[in-house]
């Protein structure tokens, strides 16, 4: 049997148009659903996830608003800046691109965005909701993408093993967090992790985001699983750079039931499932200004 390659960009481009669709509707309503990106600095990378960012939400027909700050900016600075953001009606949804610059402390930066408004999911209020299994917070983009991916290959979860290799805030834990809602048996590995092959060889779910190139090969996959390659590494190969995952995808996808290639699996799905958030957003805060 041929595995199936999820196609992650025919995914997200069909979850984009069901959004726009869901924006036009509530544009004619009246409610223009608004995401501001921050940057500080000029980290090359950053620069590119953020155009993209604001080039795909406005294609959506949400409105944009773009900030971006020297890397001198002082972290008050930027904390004024959230909450002028927090208190604009027009912004339903607030982004501020990681890494910050080392002088800023990151998580202040993350609990000062309003959490209806935290689209990214990293507020501590809706972590902790993902973590209690409430079903009405702003779950993590990526992590959220790779569930619609697997929901599209798996009809039912309860019982599955799932091995999630990597843990940050970002990806790892809240998608084992939704993995555990969605009925899986879920073991999370890290770094101090003592065996984590032995533990990938038990997932009939494993999703990677170690951010270490070509980290799993086919002997750490059951034969039969189905992979989530979430990790985006640049290795230099005799044709040039190359942008590659955590899986080594050739020997592994003739083993695996269902894997994500990279690029076109999970990457696509993030910006999708933000434009997705976007969208909750801009409702549930409509929603909650109607009833006040
Ligand atoms: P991170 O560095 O914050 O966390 C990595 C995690 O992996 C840590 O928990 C670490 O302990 C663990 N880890 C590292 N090496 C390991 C190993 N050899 N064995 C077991 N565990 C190991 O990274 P992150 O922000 O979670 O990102 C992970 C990867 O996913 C990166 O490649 C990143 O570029 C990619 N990423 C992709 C998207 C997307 O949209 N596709 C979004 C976010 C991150």
């Amino acid at each position: 049997l041929a595995p199936t390659i999820i196609d992650g960009k025919a995914e997200a481009a069909a979850l984009t148009q069901q959004v726009a669709a869901e924006t036009l509707a509530l544009r004619s309503q009246g409610v223009i659903p608004g995401l501001a990106v921050v940057l500080v600095g000029s980290d090359p990378a950053s620069a590119i996830y953020v155009r993209s960012k604001v080039r795909k939400t406005e294609a959506a027909g949400m409105k944009s608003f773009s900030h971006t700050l020297p890397a001198e900016t002082s972290e008050e600075e930027l904390l004024t800046l959230i909450r002028q953001l927090n208190a604009d009606p027009e912004v339903h949804g607030i982004l501020v691109q990681l890494p910050l610059p080392a002088h800023i402390n990151r998580d202040a930066v993350l609990d000062t965005i309003s959490p209806d408004k935290d689209v990214d999911g990293f507020h501590t209020v809706n972590a902790g909701k993902l973590a209690v299994g409430r079903t009405n917070g702003l779950i993590p983009c990526t992590p959220a993408g790779c569930l619609i991916l697997l929901k599209r290959v798996i009809s039912s979860f309860a019982g599955l093993h799932a091995v999630i290799i990597g843990c940050s805030n970002i990806v790892g834990r809240p998608m084992g967090r939704l993995l555990l809602n969605e009925g899986c048996t879920v073991v999370m590995t890290h770094l101090k992790t003592r065996d984590v092959a032995a533990e990938a060889r038990r997932a009939d779910i494993l999703v990677v985001a170690a951010g270490h190139a070509h980290l799993v090969r086919k002997d750490w996959v059951k034969p039969g699983a189905v992979v989530i390659d979430v990790g985006i590494n640049r290795i230099d190969t005799p044709d040039g750079p190359k942008i590659t995952g955590d899986v080594a995808f050739d020997e592994v996808a003739g083993h695996a039931a269902a894997i994500t290639p990279v690029p076109g699996g999970v990457g696509p799905m993030t910006i999708a499932c933000l434009l997705k958030n976007t969208l909750q957003a801009a409702r549930a805060l409509t929603d909650k200004e109607a009833s006040s």
